[in-house]
């Protein structure tokens, strides 16, 4: 089959809107696609230092190419910052494969610990948490936010990328939807003006199975091991349910994302408490004390 916008034989069909491409157009489609929210959003501004979030998975090693490729046009820089959880066996390759690719990308590289910033790993909060129904990803998702908002502080940065996709927008989505959760869905809104740090997701409208493609034919060399702690969660089910979906009803996960866009913007408005600080940290909260100190300091106690 030839390419729908060259003369190359395609490699890739995108079934909801019937395009086939090949490599090159397929690659040049998602660099226009992540610039396009970057522009929306006014995601990045001239001047910017991006603290670029690095795990090692494919999203954010896209990410990190894609940034890299447009800061080569555009008056931005960009730094890598890897946050290391302390899950034996599992962040040492991740380490290693980041390194290796900013090496090649010419991308200044930083890791920050858990055990530096919390003085405890994901492993030993876990053992300390009361009881399991308070989730592996829950605890650390709380610090892994903290400890790229350290980073971006440290090395000056003012702007913060992750590489969540939109099947990931999606599944926040119902996740917090199913847990009652409202306040959260008004902070996925991805309007960010005015904010000291932004913190953006230019890959928020490209469907994960895009972000593999691209992974994969651009050789991009992404961890392929999983978290041990990533089937703890309802997260891994609603994945596989909105695949379903999307496979007999193609651009379903498209039309979610806007209605999600709408739902989040309206619940952010009503929502929007007077932002106070942390009495033990410093860091802005809505209330007396902040979700990470108040949370390590229940770990502690316990
Ligand atoms: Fe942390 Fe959960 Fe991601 Fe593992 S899957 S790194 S525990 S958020
Ligand atoms: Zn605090």
């Amino acid at each position: 089959m030839q390419c729908s916008k060259c003369q190359n034989t395609a490699v890739y069909t995108r079934k909801y809107s019937g395009e086939s491409l090949c490599s090159e157009c397929f690659s040049n489609s998602i660099l226009r696609k992540a610039a396009k929210t970057i522009s929306k959003y006014k995601m990045i501004k001239n001047g910017d230092l991006v603290c670029v979030g690095v795990s090692g998975g494919k999203d954010s090693l896209v990410l990190l190419d894609t940034l890299k490729k447009m800061s080569q046009s555009h008056n931005f820089k960009i730094i890598a910052v890897t946050i290391d959880e302390g899950i034996p066996g599992y962040r040492d390759e991740a380490l290693d494969i980041v390194k290796e690719f900013c090496t090649k990308l010419d991308v200044e590289f930083k890791i920050y610990s858990y055990k530096d910033l919390f003085d405890l790993t994901l492993s030993e909060s876990l053992d300390l948490r009361e009881s399991e129904k308070t989730s592996s990803c829950s605890i650390c998702g709380i610090l892994r936010r903290r400890s790229l908002d350290h980073a971006a502080k440290e090395i000056g940065a003012n702007v913060i990328a992750t590489g969540h996709n939109l099947d990931d927008t999606l599944q926040t989505f119902l996740i917090n939807t199913l847990s009652g959760d409202t306040s959260k869905i008004g902070w996925m809104d991805p309007e960010n003006q005015g904010k000291e740090l932004r913190k953006i997701k230019p890959l928020s409208e490209i469907y994960e199975s895009e972000i593999v493609f691209y992974a994969f034919t651009n050789n991009l060399p992404f961890q392929s091991e999983p978290c041990p702690h990533m089937n703890e969660g309802i997260r891994t089910e609603i994945r596989e349910f909105l695949n379903s979906l999307e496979d007999h009803r193609s651009g379903i996960k498209n039309n979610m994302y806007h209605s999600i866009l709408k739902i989040s913007n309206i619940i952010k408005t009503f929502d929007e408490k007077e932002k106070r600080n942390c009495q033990i940290c410093g860091n802005s909260c809505s209330g007396t004390i902040c979700s990470v100190c108040s949370m390590i300091s229940n770990l502690k106690n316990d």
